[in-house]
């Protein structure tokens, strides 16, 4: 683990980077990436900003400037010779950055690993990592508190305040402390409306978000002990709908809405294979459930994408594990 210090001397001691995240981002995602360009900048470095996904259309207003770009190997793989650094942001395995893993698994440069979820895979000497933080973005808002070098501004404040108030459930879950409190404090005072980054980030969705998400609560259901709620999103329903990835984000919420449910799951078919997003309550380790299908993420949220599988094949599998979970859970 490096420390704050060790952070700011790797920033210092390289001089051209490439930013990432993780696939299909979320406001956490972006705003750490517009924060870190950001710190980059006062720095006077070079930077580029790059992703395996499209930034999804309702926090594009984080990248006023446009500079996030979309991966393609022909355009970029020669920008991965030329650069001597890189920050992966809000992921800690690298698989989460797709299409562009393999560049990375072979990049020449030194690698900074910027995050707040469990169970590393460690694939950078230095790690930043910090668990017990609500959010990437908090984190780098605490990076950029601990040393005198580096200042706010408004853009970077509505970064960070966006992934802070996303990452927490619009200030919800229990990371959300009273220091967490103090430094949105702090962000506030740049000038930023909180209403308006929400009503940006949740409700100027197109109507088929709301198309697709009326065709997906239909499916909903629960298992025979009433502890598990599942839904499923399928390629017809998002033909059908015209609805896009980034239009499913949230759904599996209400998935854990029903009284006595502890465990809410989201199928949702992809064109290539399946994605998977778990929520749950209380302690009910759902990050657990998620490695078992090769993903992870946090106690009470996390995910997996699954190559190659069918949905009739992988639904009642993950509930047989989900019970499991529950039942070993309640044990102890
Ligand atoms: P969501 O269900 O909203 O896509 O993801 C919830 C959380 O699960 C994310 O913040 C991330 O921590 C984790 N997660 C989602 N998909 C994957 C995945 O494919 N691999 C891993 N390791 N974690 C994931
Ligand atoms: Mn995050």
């Amino acid at each position: 683990m490096i420390d704050n210090l060790e952070l700011l001397t790797f920033l210092k001691s390289h001089s051209r980077f490439i930013i990432t995240s993780h696939v299909n981002p979320d406001p956490d995602a972006i705003g750490s990436e517009i924060a870190i360009a950001g710190i980059l900048k006062q720095l006077g470095k070079e930077f580029y900003i790059i992703n395996t996904s499209i930034t999804p259309y309702n926090i594009e207003f984080l990248d006023s400037e446009n500079i996030i770009e979309y991966f393609s190997e022909d355009k970029h793989s020669k920008l991965f010779d030329e650069c001597d650094a890189a920050i992966i942001l809000d992921l800690n395995h690298l698989n989460r950055t797709v299409r562009m893993e393999k560049l990375f698994r072979k990049f020449d440069g030194d690698i900074a690993c910027v995050d707040h979820h469990t169970n590393p895979e460690y694939f950078s000497e230095n790690n930043f990592i910090d668990e017990s933080k609500s959010s990437t973005g908090e984190i780098i808002f605490d990076f950029i508190e601990s040393t005198n070098e580096l200042s706010f501004n408004e853009k970077i404040a509505v970064a960070i305040y966006s992934a802070i108030m996303t990452d927490t459930g619009s200030f919800r879950f229990s990371k959300t402390t009273s220091d967490l409190h103090r430094k949105v404090a702090i962000l506030l005072e740049y000038n930023l409306s909180s209403e308006e980054i929400y009503d940006k980030i949740y409700s100027q969705f197109e109507f088929s978000r709301i198309k697709l998400l009326g065709e997906s609560l239909h499916t909903i259901s629960i298992t025979e002990s009433g502890k598990i709620s599942y839904m499923i999103v399928t390629q017809e329903s998002m033909i059908h709908s015209e609805g896009i990835e980034s239009d499913v984000d949230g759904f599996v919420n209400f998935a854990l809405t029903t009284k006595g449910v502890e465990i809410g799951i989201l199928f949702f078919e992809l064109e290539d294979g399946i994605k998977i997003s778990f929520r749950s309550k209380e302690d009910i380790p759902v990050n657990k459930l998620a490695a078992e299908f090769g993903g992870g993420g946090h106690i009470n949220a996390s995910g997996t994408r699954l190559f190659d599988t069918k949905l009739e094949d992988i639904v009642s599998k993950v509930l047989i594990s989900a019970d499991k979970l529950i039942s070993i859970h309640k044990k102890k």
